[in-house]
């Protein structure tokens, strides 16, 4: 039997509460749905926006059933939901995309084992249990090189940057007992994302590919097109067209990769959803990243991808209140009025802490990207 579609005034649950959720809420009310969100917040970026907010810790398996039976279908904003949760749901309604994909995208080593099984391009990795496998991975990878925790790991947390032999023994106490990763350090000429749908009919619907540029491990700012040949847009595209299809995904999933100095695709990482690189798609794309992933996990047709104009998207870290005293100056940012200011409703700024976006359009990308600098710039002035 065909899996059933699920149509406008169906209840969508999400389990995770940031701001990818409420975008997807704001999405998803807006084409008609209901929305209930699951996570151990209160009071969060996604809680404020659906209809129901469930307080409640992720292993409550009771609790999951019960928020399952309240729903349609069952998505997450978060891929750090342990297994068992997903399952649980599972057993109810249909979650998509499905444990599969989540139980091989939450864990760095799983996912490059899977990926590097599939014969999709990454970067040059081992697996790091005691001091004697990262000596010896580092003898084998060189340095510098990158040591990351294999789970939990997202933003650049759980990550240390090797540079000398010196460090190995404090670094390999820093993972604290938990599993580890080393991977060799990319030269990258720089960094994108494709941002890609799957539909339950196995529709596939990439956005552009968006070139990122990171601060402290952390997106600091995506421009729409990436800067790249029409040639290697293609090949991302088809890469991340494999990795969907191979994983089986309904839903969205976004393939970060790295584009080396001779010009070739190295995949960084997974993320079983919507993504920060993603959230110009609000305003510069036909349909946002948000509706695409309602659209996917609710079996409608996929909608049009196209990019308007160029635009540029820069974070709003925790820090710009921190640096403005309290109160950024949004008047000043907005002075330019091709600024679009996004906010997540989270009162304690925090450094390093995303609490917004801006974006700008413009006639170039580069003309994008300088306006949306000199907005967040203002802010603090
Ligand atoms: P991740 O959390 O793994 O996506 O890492 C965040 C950022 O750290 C990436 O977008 C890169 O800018 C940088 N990074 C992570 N891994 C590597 C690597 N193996 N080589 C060079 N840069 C890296």
């Amino acid at each position: 039997m065909l899996p059933r579609t699920i149509l406008p005034g169906a209840i969508i649950g999400v389990l995770g509460s940031g701001q990818l959720g409420r975008m997807f809420s704001l999405a998803a009310r807006q084409l008609g749905y209901r929305v209930h969100i699951y996570s151990p917040d209160s009071d969060s970026p996604a809680g404020q926006i659906g209809d129901v907010e469930i307080v409640a810790p992720y292993e409550d398996l009771d609790r999951v059933r019960a928020f399952a039976q309240s729903v349609d279908v069952v998505t997450f904003e978060f891929e750090n939901v342990p297994s068992a949760t997903s399952a649980a749901a599972a057993e109810i309604v249909p979650v998509r995309p499905d444990g599969l994909v989540l139980h091989t995208t939450q864990h760095r080593l799983r996912e490059k084992q899977y990926l590097s099984n599939h014969g999709f391009p990454v970067t040059p990795f081992r697996r790091i249990t005691s001091q004697t496998d990262l000596q010896s991975a580092v003898s084998e990878l060189g340095l510098p090189a990158i040591l990351k925790t294999a789970s939990f790991g997202y933003d650049g947390k759980g990550q240390q940057r090797l540079v000398s032999a010196d460090q190995l023994s404090t670094a390999f106490a820093q993972l604290r007992g938990v599993e580890g990763i080393l991977e060799a350090c990319v030269d990258f000429d720089r960094e994108i994302s494709v941002v890609a749908a799957r539909g339950l009919d196995g529709a596939f619907e990439p956005f552009p590919v968006f070139e990122n540029t990171h601060a402290h491990h952390i997106l600091d700012v995506t421009i729409a097109p990436a800067g790249i040949s029409d040639r290697l847009a293609r090949d991302a595209v088809d890469l991340a067209r494999g990795v969907l299809d191979a994983l089986q995904v309904v839903g969205l999933l976004t393939v970060e990769l790295f584009v080396t100095r001779k010009g070739t695709l190295l995949v960084n990482e997974l993320a079983p959803r919507t993504h920060n690189s993603g959230h110009l798609t609000i305003d510069a794309c036909v349909t946002s990243q948000f509706e695409q992933q309602l659209r996917a996990v609710c079996g409608l047709p996929l909608g049009a991808t196209t990019l308007r104009a160029p635009t540029a998207m820069a974070n709003l870290l925790g820090d710009v209140w921190l640096a403005s005293g309290g109160t950024p100056n949004w008047t000043a940012a907005l002075s330019d009025s091709s600024i679009k200011l996004h906010l997540y409703g989270k009162s304690v700024p925090r450094a390093g802490r995303k609490m917004g976006h801006l974006t700008a359009t413009a006639a170039t990308p580069a003309l994008a990207v300088q306006a949306v600098r000199a907005a967040r710039d203002r802010l603090v002035n």
